[in-house]
């Protein structure tokens, strides 16, 4: 039997800025990780000399990773990230809020019988702006560095506090879903869709509209995203925290407060902080360890987490070209937002793929592909060179590029019950590397030296994770976690007594920042 204080499951990012926030404050704390490296959906990896990232392709500072490193003296070096909005053949690097006129003539270059319309969309746009500038432009003061006397401090963060909440009042506000937000300001449907189709079916307005502030908040660690995760491990490490990899929970005893293994080890805690998937933690979690005062709270959270779905996930293509990074730094940045075709994917990935999943059993292979051709034609993809953050992510003369669209994780599922997956990802490659090469990146397909992919199953055995989500639920019911940002401080709670959670299942909408955040604020909780 091992026993600890505290015990973290899971070492995401979530899961680690928890146990670093943890040991900082001398703190006995043990991470369980079930993987063989830290990182969960943020880590890089090589493979014949060229980085790739598995997961996130960057970081969003959002006024926290920078403060993070600092506070928790990590040596790591970051590099700019600027990002690309591509479509069709115009690339537009994005600089700051100027860049969103351009994008304007840009969509009105697009569309020109739809000027009003792109007008009140960049309007809207512009408010969100001035709304992230409160929220993620100022370092957040409860991530500061030097302990600061409190008299000199509370007026800091009462003043960002109540520009913070008033903002917060605001945005609170706008949690409808985006399509809808759009079809108000829009009646041009392939204007609409560039504008949403790289969000999750249903985002809400706030968190759509506020990607083009965080355009120009991406910021790449040297060395990669693995490289800033290594380091936290290090930093855990290094202040007495344990860490412990291939090490599975896969039972709770929330009255002994006491966690099992796969391999049958025991672990008993005083305080826990789950960061995997909570449909996990509640499933594995007998009601017959939870006394009888807690037992309704606990069931009736339960049937509520098991009842939902995580959002759509990702399919990733990676290759490895001969051609010089020049080549691609001539034409964009090294983080692209691409739509090859202005005409937009209409129903495709909607109502296209649920007439598909409908007749599923009596499908066709080959019409699975014609699907397929469409989903990418007109799609928009995440494309990621990390050669062009860093010269020597590639060997010399030669270039990895990483190409992803969202993807549905029953379609894939499905194809792999038929007996089809193999030769799917096969196509898929195919597809997203023939898309790229006859529109951003031409002739790209005769200089690949070996491509391979991940699938939302990918995601779901590495990471745990529901459905592949990569951020957590599904925006297309009713979510089962703190979705307003008033009361995040009570997304860490669980319905097991001296349990929290943080991580992207714990606050909707979530990702990378707020993972950190919860992280956080979970460790604070383990008082
Ligand atoms: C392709 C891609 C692009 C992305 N782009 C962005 C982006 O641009 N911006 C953004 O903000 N976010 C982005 N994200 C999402 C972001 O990476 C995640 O939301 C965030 O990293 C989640 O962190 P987490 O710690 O909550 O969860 P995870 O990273 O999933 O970590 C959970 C960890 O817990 C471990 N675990 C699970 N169950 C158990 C168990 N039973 N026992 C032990 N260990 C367990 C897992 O192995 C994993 O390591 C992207 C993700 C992907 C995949």
């Amino acid at each position: 039997m091992i026993e600890k204080d505290i015990i973290v499951v899971g070492g995401g990012i979530a899961g680690l800025t928890a146990g670093l926030s943890l040991v900082c404050k001398g703190r006995n704390v043990l991470l369980v990780e079930k993987n063989e490296n830290c990182g969960g959906l943020m880590n890089s990896f090589e493979r014949n000399g060229f980085r790739f990232e598995a997961g996130a392709r960057a970081l969003v500072n959002a006024g926290l990773v920078k403060p993070l490193i600092k506070e928790f003296g990590l040596d790591i070096e970051i590099l700019p990230n600027p990002i690309t909005l591509g479509i069709e053949e115009r690339q537009l690097i994005i600089d700051g809020d100027k860049s969103l006129n351009l994008y304007a003539d840009v969509l009105n270059e697009l569309y020109p019988e739809s000027k009003d319309e792109v007008g009140r969309i960049i309007q809207a746009i512009r408010q969100i702006i001035e709304d992230m500038k409160v929220l993620y432009g100022v370092d957040n003061p409860l991530f500061a560095k030097e302990k600061r006397n409190v008299l000199t401090m509370v007026p800091s963060v009462v003043a960002w506090m109540f520009k913070f909440l008033r903002t917060m009042y605001r945005i609170n506000k706008m949690d409808t879903p985006f399509e809808d937000y759009l079809d108000g300001l829009a009646a041009n449907q392939s204007l609409k869709d560039i504008i949403g189709q790289h969000f999750f079916r249903n985002t809400p307005v706030f968190f759509a509209l506020s990607y083009f502030a965080l355009y120009n908040d991406y910021i790449y660690p040297k060395g990669g995203v693995g490289a800033f995760i290594q380091q936290m491990v290090e930093a855990v490490r290094a202040r007495g925290g344990e860490i412990r990899h291939h090490t599975e929970i896969v039972s709770v005893d929330a009255k002994n407060k006491m966690l099992k293994d796969s391999d049958g080890n025991e672990y008993r805690y005083k305080k826990m902080i789950w960061t995997g998937d909570l449909k996990a933690l509640y499933a594995m979690t007998n009601d017959e360890s939870i006394e009888k005062k807690n037992l309704g709270k606990f069931r009736s959270r339960k049937q509520a987490i098991l009842a939902h779905q995580g959002a759509e996930s990702v399919f990733s293509v990676f290759l490895a070209a001969d051609v010089p990074p020049e080549y691609f730094r001539d034409i964009a940045s090294g983080h692209v937002f691409y739509t090859p075709n202005r005409q937009g994917l209409g129903t495709v990935h909607t109502a296209g793929l649920q007439a598909l999943l409908q007749r599923w059993d009596t499908l066709q292979e080959e019409e699975l592909y014609e699907w397929l051709e469409r989903f990418c034609f007109y799609n928009t993809f995440e494309i990621s060179i990390p050669a062009l953050r860093e010269p020597d992510a590639a060997p010399p003369g030669q270039t990895g590029i990483i190409i992803s669209a969202l993807f549905d994780y029953t379609l894939t599922r499905k194809i792999r019950e038929r007996g089809w997956y193999e030769t799917f990802k096969k196509r898929v490659e195919a597809l997203f590397i023939k898309t790229v090469s006859s529109s951003i990146y031409p002739g790209l397909k005769d200089k690949v030296l070996f491509s391979f992919s991940t699938s939302p199953l990918s995601i779901y055995e590495r990471a745990g994770s529901s459905e592949g989500s990569i951020v957590g639920w599904s925006f297309e019911n009713k979510i089962p976690v703190v979705t307003s940002m008033f009361s995040m401080g009570s997304s860490v709670e669980t319905a097991l007594p001296d349990v929290y959670a943080a991580g992207k299942w714990v606050y909707s909408p979530a990702g990378g920042p707020t993972a950190i955040m919860t992280g956080r604020i979970a460790a604070k909780r383990c008082k």
